[in-house]
Formats: structure tokens, sequence, C-alpha cells
């Protein structure tokens, strides 16, 4: 008997030894410590031994045991790190890293801050306001009379009765002449609302818009500033022109075309082969805008402009459908 359990005992820690790998290790070890293992065994037989041998027979198969269970368990921790080093899904510290994937700006966030940039350095600040507007500021301090039909020229999301989603930004000309007393020189970015959605239109937008107000402004320092940005922004060939156009918080009014950035003026499918892009819109501010803010009409003059931003940024980066920008498709988006 007493031969028998350092038998078991030895043969248990040399075939530990030889193992290879995880698999035989557990399968040794059901060998010997589990359900019908060697060692299991041996402590059943115990019973049938002369009272007298039975407590030291037991101790030393309990020790055995003990031991055995400890080496298995050091074996199989050390097979498993093995396996992990040097296995299929081992970590080779040679390779190099995964980069971390890096986000981008949106790239109507990246033209927005390029225009606020371009004008804070020309000296503007930066206005903010509501986007849920009331009827006052959004038309009527703007000179759109209830019931006039230039209301039509946008196509509005009412909110409630008096109450709208901005159509525009230049609700902000008024909330600011309100709150600043002359000369103001401001612009304000932002979202912008109208029920209207195809290739070039999407529910919401983005403006900037754009106020300087002091003595003695002239039509000529809005082409002046216009030009200046437009240069900025594009580059120094381009050139500008402007047209009459009709705005009611703007008189004279004038929608400004750049040359195609596309043909340079040769004709394309994106000028429509005139050559020319329309890029936003300008004017002096009505006196009747500065009469709802109390600014004495006779002293100072000032002119406003409002540029989309989606089309900026549209003509920029040669983008022919708006609808693009807010698809969250990350194969256009990673592209910025
Ligand atoms: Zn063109």
């Amino acid at each position: 008997m007493q031969a028998s359990i350092e038998e078991i005992h030895s043969t248990a820690l040399s075939e530990i030894e030889t193992a290879q790998d995880a698999e035989t290790l557990k399968a040794l070890a059901t060998r010997y410590l589990g359900r019908k293992g060697r060692l299991t065994q041996f402590l059943r037989d115990i019973a049938k031994l002369p009272p007298q041998e039975r407590p030291a027979a037991g101790r030393q198969a309990n020790t055995v045991k003990r031991e055995l269970e400890k080496r298995f368990a050091e074996a199989l921790a050390q097979a498993e790190n093995h396996a992990a080093a040097h296995g299929e899904d081992a970590i080779d510290v040679s390779l190099p890293g995964r980069p971390a994937r890096v986000g981008s700006l949106h790239p109507v966030t990246q033209v927005n801050q390029q225009i606020c940039g371009i004008f804070s350095k020309l000296g503007f600040d930066i206005a903010e306001g509501p986007e849920v507007e009331t009827d006052y500021y959004n038309f009527e301090a703007l000179n759109f009379p209830p019931h006039h039909p230039a209301r039509d020229m946008q196509d509005t999301f009412f909110v409630s009765d008096g109450i709208v989603l901005r159509t525009h930004t230049s609700p902000l000309q008024v909330r600011v002449m309100e709150k600043t007393a002359p000369p103001v020189k401001t612009i304000a970015p932002g979202k912008v609302y109208r029920c209207d959605s195809d290739l070039t239109h999407t529910p919401m937008f983005h403006q900037v818009e754009g106020l300087l107000v002091d003595e003695g402004i002239s039509f000529g320092d809005l082409k002046g500033t216009l030009t200046a940005f437009i240069h900025r922004f594009f580059d120094e060939r381009i050139r500008l022109r402007f047209r009459p156009s009709f705005f009611p918080f703007t008189e004279p009014s004038a929608e400004v075309d750049i040359l195609c950035v596309i043909c340079r003026g040769s004709g394309c499918r994106v000028c429509s082969h005139t050559g020319w892009l329309e890029i936003l819109g300008a004017g002096m501010v009505h006196p009747a805008v500065f009469e709802n803010v109390g600014y004495d009409t006779s002293r100072y003059t000032g002119f406003a402009f409002g540029v989309g931003v989606e089309r900026l940024a549209m003509l920029k980066h040669g983008i022919d459908d708006i609808r693009r920008f807010f698809e969250s498709d990350m194969r256009f988006l990673s592209q910025f």
C-alpha cells in the first residue's frame, strides 16, 4: 500500500513535468484526481485496509493529493501563459501599434469656423440668438409687415401663433442693435429653417449674418468687406459681381455672384453655363430697421449680408448635393 501511493505520486509528478500543453495537463489531472482517478481510487481503497493502517495511509494520501492539486494548478497556469505569449492569439509586441481612430469636425462646422475666423480678423464680433423666434424679430422688425408678399419668399415653419423657427439669421441684426449703440460690427452664425428640400435646399441649414453700422458707411464698404472675405475664403483671383435684388430689410439690395470656382467663368454644369455662382445676399440696412431699434438714421448707415454655409462648403469642396451633409455617411464625412 505504501509503495503504491509513492508510485502514484512520482509518476504523476514526472507526467506533469513532461506535459506540453494545457489540454494534456487537464487530461492528466482527471486521470489522477478525477472521480475515477488513480488517487481518488486509492483514497477509497483505504477503507479496505486493516483499521490500524488507515490513519497513516489516509494522511499520506491526502498530503499527496494536496501537492498534486497545487502542481497541476501551477503547471496549467504556466502552460496557459506560454500559449498566450506564443500561440495563435499571441500578442506580437514587435508589430507597429494600431493607430487610434481620430474623428474630425463636420465639413459644415469647418467652413463655419473658417467664415467666422475670416470675419473675426476683419474685426467683427460674434453674436448668437434663439432658433425659435418671434414673428416680430424674424419679420416685422426687419420691415416685413404682416401679410407682406415678401414673407412668401421664405417657406416658414410656424411653431404657434406669432412664433416661428427662424427663417434666417437676420433677427440677430435687430437683437444686437437693440442692445448696442453704434458702431456695430457683428456676425451671427447659426441654424435656420425653411420648409424646402431638394438638391440645393434642406429644411435646416446654416447661415452667417453680417452687420456693420457706423457713421459714413457706404455700399463701397460692403463691396470691400465681401471682396476681402471671398478672396480669403476661396482665393485672390476670384472675381465678384453685385446684381440688384430685393430684401425688405436692405435698400439698395444686391445678390453677390462669384466667378465659377469650377470652370473659372468658361461655363460648366455647376454654374449652369453662366460662368457665375450666386453666393450671398447683401445690402444697405433699410432706414425702417434702424427706426425699429431707435438708431438715428440721419447719422448712421450700415450694411448687412447673409451667406449660406452649406453653399460655400459645396463650392469649396465640389459637392453637388446639399443633403450629403446631413446623411451621416462616414465614407463622405471622413474625407474632410
Ligand atoms: Zn462653372
